[in-house]
């Protein structure tokens, strides 16, 4: 057989690749990372669900001084201002903690770092940098990046027109910001920079906000949304942008119609991200990416490659970090011969807001394309928890399949949805029916009663409404 540098090369630092690399060490596999970013954590750690949690973290308290939420409860604030310098200076800080973090445990577990674009030069082959390294087995987890929008160039510098980089870094708050798309990263970031003082509008091509959530879930943000000051341009799309001072929007709608102008500060580009595979070298090696540029795998994350697998945002499936993770665990035990499995079924998906929204397992439409359901719903107005906390916005909703009563979905809007949703995927994964939730002794007063409540009202049985 033949020698190699490696047992396993892992593509990309991100949850996906960093949590692969210290895996596979773990399992006694000789590992390395390669990595084109001056830090080790990828989207996630840099550039995605660290800052933007920081930032939202820190709107938010900044909100609740500023706009009477605190008075509220007899905490009494005066001259409450923006500090945006600070604001920024603890979120790297939080980023460079973690990304530190990252490069401790690759110390601890002896996963060695490759500094540098990994190009494929054959099967077992990656140059990195300067260097030429092979490995027996090798994974791509390179992730992904912002999908550009023709017509409406970013440049992140001038932060007039910017990608979710450049929003999580603006030098000051604009008096007004159109976000481009309507999705969870457009709502996320929308929401900070609307909370700091800007008038946010999101204009979405689609005729309702966050595609591929349940339909009254997005039905029911949009309308909180509203009411906290958000304009909504819908059934909408972006045709081209003027930058001279301010930034000029030319938009129509999406059906078709006469073009109309929005005048803005400062434009945010989400409508999406794609895979990153330019520079990879996959023809040197054979490997095509399917119509929309990802690399396909088997069920354990093999590509078509003898000894290349690939996992993460590059991969089909939601591009999110944890689903990354799981894939990145499940594909080094199946490279050390263990079996590796993800539950695509049930991968929680979350937005950030105030109140956060989230969901796993299917939507009622898609639920009942399959089948008869049955649904139970609570609102959190009559959760007494939320109620004291003054957070009467959402509700908790579970979709059973009508005859076995098992759980095929839980969508749910609250205040700390995002902690919540961790028992539905939970239950979902042990094959729990509504009822088993239903019969679950919850804390009290938690908004988690709120979905043992909606499991009990699946069977028309909840006591506190
Ligand atoms: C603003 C924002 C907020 C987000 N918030 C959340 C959230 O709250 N929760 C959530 O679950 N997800 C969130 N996401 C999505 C999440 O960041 C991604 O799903 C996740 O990072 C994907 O992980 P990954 O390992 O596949 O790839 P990435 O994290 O994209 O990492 C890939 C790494 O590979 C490197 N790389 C690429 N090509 C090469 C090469 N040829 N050689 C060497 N290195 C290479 C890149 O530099 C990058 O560092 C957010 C994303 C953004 C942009």
């Amino acid at each position: 057989m033949a020698d190699f540098d490696f047992d396993v090369l892992v593509i990309g630092s991100g949850p996906g690749g960093y949590v692969a690399a210290i895996r596979a060490a773990q399992l006694g596999l000789k590992t390395a990372c390669a990595e084109s970013r001056e830090t080790l954590g990828g989207t996630c750690l840099n550039v995605g669900c660290i800052p933007s949690k920081a930032l939202l973290h820190a709107s938010e308290l900044f909100e609740e001084a500023a706009h009477g939420t605190l008075a509220k409860w007899g905490v009494k604030t005066s001259g409450v201002e923006v500090d945006l310098d600070t604001m920024h200076g603890e979120k790297s800080k939080a980023v460079n903690e973690l990304t530190g973090g990252i490069e401790f445990l690759f110390k601890k577990n002896k996963v060695e770092w490759l500094k540098g674009l990994g190009t494929f030069e054959g099967p077992n082959t990656v140059k990195v940098g300067d260097r030429m390294v092979t490995a027996k087995n090798i994974v791509i987890a390179t992730g992904s990046s912002v999908t550009p929008l023709p017509g409406v160039e970013v440049d992140n510098e001038s932060a007039k027109i910017v990608d979710s980089t450049g929003a999580l870094a603006l030098p000051a708050v604009p008096k007004r910001m159109v976000v481009i798309g309507g999705g969870v990263i457009g709502l996320e970031l929308g929401s900070v920079w609307r909370r700091l003082g800007a008038a946010v509008t999101v204009v979405e091509f689609l005729d309702q906000i966050l595609p591929g959530m349940d339909g009254e879930v997005r039905k029911e943000a949009n309308k909180i949304f509203k009411k906290q000051g958000f304009d909504f341009r819908l059934s909408t799309k972006v045709t081209g942008a003027k930058v001279n001072g301010a930034v000029t929007l030319t938009v129509e709608p999406a059906a078709g119609g006469a073009a109309e102008t929005i005048e803005t500060d400062v434009v945010l580009v989400s409508i999406g991200r794609r895979p990153n595979t330019d520079g990879l070298g996959l023809e040197k090696i054979g490997l095509k990416v399917n119509n929309r540029g990802q690399i396909e795998t088997d069920h354990d994350f093999r590509t078509s490659v003898p000894g290349v697998w690939a996992i993460g945002d590059v991969i089909p499936g939601p591009m999110l970090a944890h689903k990354a993770e799981d894939e990145g665990l499940a594909v080094a035990e199946n490279i050390a011969g263990q079996t590796g499995i993800v539950n695509h079924d049930v991968i929680p998906s979350v937005v950030y807001t105030y109140p956060e929204i989230a969901g796993v397992g299917l939507t009622e439409e898609d639920a009942k394309k399959d089948g008869e359901v049955k649904v139970g719903k609570f609102p959190m107005l009559a959760n007494s928890r939320a109620k004291t906390n003054r957070e009467p916005d959402g509700f908790v909703k579970v979709i059973a399949d009508a005859k076995s009563d098992r759980v095929l979905g839980v969508w749910m809007i609250s205040t700390v949805a995002g902690t919540m949703i961790a028992q539905a995927a939970q239950a979902m994964e042990f094959g729990a029916t509504s009822e088993d939730i239903a019969y679950t002794c919850h804390a009290h007063p938690t908004h988690s009663e709120a979905l043992k409540e909606a499991a009990m009202a699946v069977t028309g049985k909840p006591i506190h409404i």
